[in-house]
């Protein structure tokens, strides 16, 4: 079900992708990570989380205003128990999986997206969405490194799913700045056990080092890297990389995925820069928490306060 033949990795610096990056990220490329200052008295988690943000979301242009901006913290007295909500189907197909890269700012796995075989629909949403690609965000430490909290807590690293809404719209692109345009899975990871389907990607790493370069992988199984507990929250958000579009249905997986020490590990060992420049690692790779505004942030499951658990 799941393999990563190493036959088929090749290791591919690509101009193409450059472009994509240069285009993402503007002016703003080649400012990478100097976490300022960094408390050295617990517990000051949210306040060290803060300081080491990357230099990115330091720039004026990273606000740029609107009314549903992501991430955010997730907090219970702010979430609605929603009963019909139904349960999130996900189907994935491991051979639509085409490449693993380096953008620059984050690990990034590419997917098929021109037919319907790898989506999800049902939960929160009213159309079948295609998976367009999945990647994660991560910490200098332990103590931080997901985008979204729950009650102040971050986690070490998160996985976004990405998937765009192919009822309503042409591709990606048009779906990116459409009203429900695109859905996002969001999973936390937990420094805990092994996690065997994780280290299947995470051994390519080392192909994708720096900035830009781009490895074959497949087939990959992404569904491996769901919690086995799909109770979620759902909010209706932004995109959390540049252009920062607000036509995101979020939906967070209340548990976390497990993954070891050295599996976090590895994802520090990427970096910021290309080949040839002063290396960068990279690390602290998620944007600063944003504010909740007037949304209402739904679960599909209840909360203590709300009766028994479902
Ligand atoms: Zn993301």
């Amino acid at each position: 079900m799941l393999r990563a033949p190493l036959s088929c990795r090749g290791h591919v610096t690509s101009s193409a992708f450059s472009g994509l990056v240069r285009q993402r990220w503007g002016t703003l490329r080649g400012h990478w990570l100097r976490p300022e200052r960094w408390c050295v008295q617990a517990p000051c988690g949210p306040r060290r989380r803060n300081n080491a943000v990357h230099p990115l979301w330091k720039d004026p242009a990273s606000s740029p205003g609107g009314t549903r901006p992501s991430p955010i913290n997730i907090r219970w007295r702010d979430s609605v128990y929603d009963p019909r909500l139904q349960p999130l189907s996900v189907s994935y197909d491991a051979a639509s999986c085409l490449h693993v890269w380096n953008t620059g700012y984050l690990l990034q796995v590419e997917f098929d997206d021109s037919t319907d075989w790898s989506g999800i629909s049902g939960g929160p949403l009213e159309n079948p969405y295609r998976l367009k690609q999945f990647h994660f965000h991560w910490g200098a430490v332990d103590e931080w490194g997901s985008e979204h909290t729950v009650e102040d807590h971050a986690y070490p690293a998160e996985l976004h799913l990405v998937h765009w809404n192919a009822v309503k719209y042409q591709n990606y692109r048009e779906a990116a700045t459409g009203e429900h345009g695109l859905a996002v899975i969001g999973v936390f990871l937990k420094l805990g056990a092994r996690h065997e389907a994780l280290q299947e990607l995470l051994e390519v790493l080392p192909d994708i080092k720096h900035k830009d370069s781009r490895a074959a992988l497949g087939p990959f199984q992404p569904s491996c890297l769901l919690p086995t507990c799909r109770d979620y929250w759902t909010y209706p958000g932004s995109l959390t990389t540049p252009p920062l579009s607000e036509s995101v249905t979020w939906i967070i997986y209340k548990k976390p995925i497990e993954v070891a020490q050295d599996q976090l590990a590895a994802f520090r060992t990427l970096l910021f820069s290309a080949l040839g420049e002063k290396e960068e690692a990279m690390v602290n790779n998620y944007r600063p928490l944003q504010p909740l505004m007037k949304r209402k942030v739904r679960s599909s499951f209840q909360t203590p306060e709300d009766g028994p658990a479902a």
